[in-house]
C-alpha cells in the first residue's frame, strides 16, 4: 500500500490546504515540516458523494429503540453538506429542543468505484477506516420517521479527524464520551452485518465512489447532547473524533464573511 499509514486533510495559515501524515498522538506531518495541532484546522479526510448509514445494525441499541432486528441492512443516507471536521461545532437547529443525540460509529471510507462486489472482494474496494457522529434530532426520527430531516441537518456528520489505511474493521472498540463520561461502550464485532456484507449490500443497490463514506451503525447508549458539551468518539486503533455542540443562534449572530454590513 502506497502512502502514509494514516492521513488527515488540514488548512494551514496561510489558507492552503494539505495532506498530513497523522500520528495517534496528534502530530501531524506535510510539506515537510510538523504542524501542532493549534496551528491548523482539520477538514473532512475525505470528499464523498454520499454518506450512506446503517441503522439498527447493533442488537443492543436495537433493543434501546424498541425496534426488531432488519432482516437486511437498514439503510439512509446524509447529504455530503452535513459533513464536519474535527474540532469543528455541531450546531442544534433551531427548533430542536430535545433529543439532539451522539451516535458513535466506525466509518468506512471507499477507495475506487465499487459496483456489485461480493463480499470475497468488498474489502479490496476499502481506502481506509475511520470515525463517525451519526448525529440524529430524534424528536423527528422518532415517531415522526423523518430520518433525513432527524439526521441530514448541516454538522450533523462529523467525521474524522484522520482516514487509517487498514481494512481490520473488527474486533476493535468503540466508545463515546460526553463531558468525560463513558456513554457508550462496545465492539464492532458485535455488529449484525459486518462491514463486507454492508459494501456487497450496498453495491448491490448503487455504485460507490471514491472517498464515499459508509457509517456503521452505533451501538447502545445513545442519549442528548447539550449546549456546550464535548463528546468524543474513540475507535480503538483508528483515533478520537471529537466536537462540541453549540446553538445555532450562536451561529447567527455572526455575520457571514463578505457579507454586506
Ligand atoms: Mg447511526
Amino acid at each position: 500500500m502506497n502512502g502514509p499509514t494514516s492521513y488527515a486533510r488540514i488548512r494551514v495559515a496561510d489558507g492552503s490546504v494539505l495532506t498530513a501524515d497523522y500520528s495517534p498522538d496528534g502530530t501531524l506531518n506535510a510539506a515537510g515540516r510538523v504542524y501542532r495541532a493549534e496551528e491548523i484546522q482539520y477538514l473532512p479526510p475525505a470528499s464523498p458523494t454520499k454518506l450512506v448509514c446503517v441503522g439498527l445494525n447493533y442488537r443492543a441499541h436495537a433493543d434501546e429503540m424498541a425496534e426488531s432486528l432488519p432482516d437486511e441492512p437498514l439503510l439512509f443516507f446524509k447529504p455530503p453538506s452535513a459533513l464536519a471536521a474535527f474540532g469543528e461545532p455541531i450546531v442544534r437547529p433551531v427548533g430542536v429542543t430535545s433529543r439532539l443525540d451522539y451516535e458513535g460509529e466506525l466509518v468506512v471510507v471507499m477507495a475506487r468505484r465499487t459496483t456489485r462486489v461480493s463480499e470475497a472482494s468488498a474489502l479490496e474496494y476499502v481506502e481506509g477506516l475511520t470515525i463517525g457522529n451519526d448525529v440524529t434530532a430524534r424528536q423527528f426520527q422518532v415517531p415522526g420517521s423523518q430520518w433525513t430531516r432527524a439526521k441530514g441537518y448541516d454538522t450533523f456528520a462529523p467525521v474524522g479527524p484522520a482516514i487509517v489505511r487498514t481494512t481490520d474493521w473488527s474486533g476493535r472498540g468503540v466508545e463515546t464520551r460526553l463531558n468525560g463520561g463513558l456513554v457508550q461502550s462496545s465492539t464492532t464485532d458485535r455488529m449484525i452485518f459486518g462491514v463486507p456484507t454492508l459494501i456487497s449490500w450496498i453495491s448491490s443497490i448503487m455504485t460507490l465512489e471514491p472517498g464515499d463514506l459508509i457509517f456503521t451503525g452505533t451501538p447502545s447508549g445513545v442519549g442528548p447532547m447539550n449546549d456546550g458539551d464535548v463528546v468524543e468518539v474513540t475507535v480503538e486503533g483508528i483515533g478520537c473524533l471529537r466536537n462540541t455542540v453549540i446553538a445555532s443562534e450562536v451561529l447567527f449572530d455572526k455575520q457571514p464573511v463578505g457579507a454586506p454590513s
